[in-house]
């Protein structure tokens, strides 16, 4: 399977990678449901800590939460499969995940698309278009916006938010022009960003997925390698 993935990548002119939270796994970044279920947070539904309706009604706690994410991120390292990623500047590399391990393994930061926004920036709850960047080792605590007095609140996609427009664009218009997609450690149950692999399968694309089980993507793969995204992901995608 592997060998077969090097051939369709080799064949290939325009690869895109497209990641989630599995991505960031070995390096010590809960996945969603494990963040859900671990000591301090076990009493949350992280859909409720990730909607706007869970922010309205408990804004303290989805800040506590998010501030919690963010010292966890201060203190793990990229790994093996971002840093093969990072060396690929000629793949565009779409990812749903908010933290900053492909940039911090040297990825350019405009070969890497946030489908999901970030946790290293803050915006204006209202989208008044104040921004501001987060030191992730000392989030800031529950604060107003200094333009508007709206609440501040992490720039991530929430469940129920719209993606922001240009990553959207630029993400579908990369799937849809590519010759092959590397779907990473991702559920492929969260939508839109999970049709991006249908739209690359259309458009032709041959679609390699890693995992560690068996996902929706499954049916949409040409080659699919259950394993450890680091561990597969440097066999596969080796630097230039
Ligand atoms: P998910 O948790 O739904 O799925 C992760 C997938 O990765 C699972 O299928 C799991 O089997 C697989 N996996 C786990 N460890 C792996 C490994 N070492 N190698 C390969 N595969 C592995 O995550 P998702 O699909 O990204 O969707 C959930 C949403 O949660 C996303 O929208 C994302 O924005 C958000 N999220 C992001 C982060 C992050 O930024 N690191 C962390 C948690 C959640
Ligand atoms: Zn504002």
């Amino acid at each position: 399977m592997i060998e077969r993935a090097v051939e369709i990548l080799s064949a290939s002119r325009r690869v895109v990678t497209f990641s989630g939270a599995g991505l960031s796994a070995e390096s010590g970044v809960p996945t969603f449901r494990d963040a859900g279920s671990r000591g301090l947070w076990s009493r949350y539904e992280p859909m409720k800590l990730a909607s706007p309706e869970g922010f309205a009604a408990d804004p303290e706690t989805v800040i506590a939460w998010y501030n919690w994410r963010r010292t966890v991120l201060a203190g793990v390292e990229p790994n093996a499969a971002h840093r093969a990623l990072a060396a690929r500047t000629d793949m565009l590399h779409i990812t749903q995940n908010v933290d900053d391990l492909l940039e911090r393994a040297g990825a350019p930061a405009d070969n890497v698309v946030h489908l999901h926004g970030s946790m290293t920036i803050d915006r204006c709850h209202r989208a008044c278009g104040f921004v501001e960047r987060v030191e992730l080792a000392s989030p800031p605590p529950r604060r107003l916006c200094p333009m508007c007095a709206a609440p501040m609140r992490p720039a991530v996609v929430w469940f129920g938010e719209s993606l922001p427009p240009e990553a959207w664009t630029r993400a579908a218009e990369a799937s849809g022009s590519c010759d092959a997609m590397i779907v990473i450690g991702t559920s492929a149950a969260v939508y839109p960003a999970a049709g991006l692999i249908g739209v690359a399968r259309q458009a032709g694309a041959s679609i390699i997925v890693i995992n560690a089980e068996r996902t929706d993507a499954s049916r949409l793969a040409d080659v699919e390698i259950i394993g450890l995204a680091g561990e597969i992901v440097p066999r596969l995608v080796s630097p230039r």
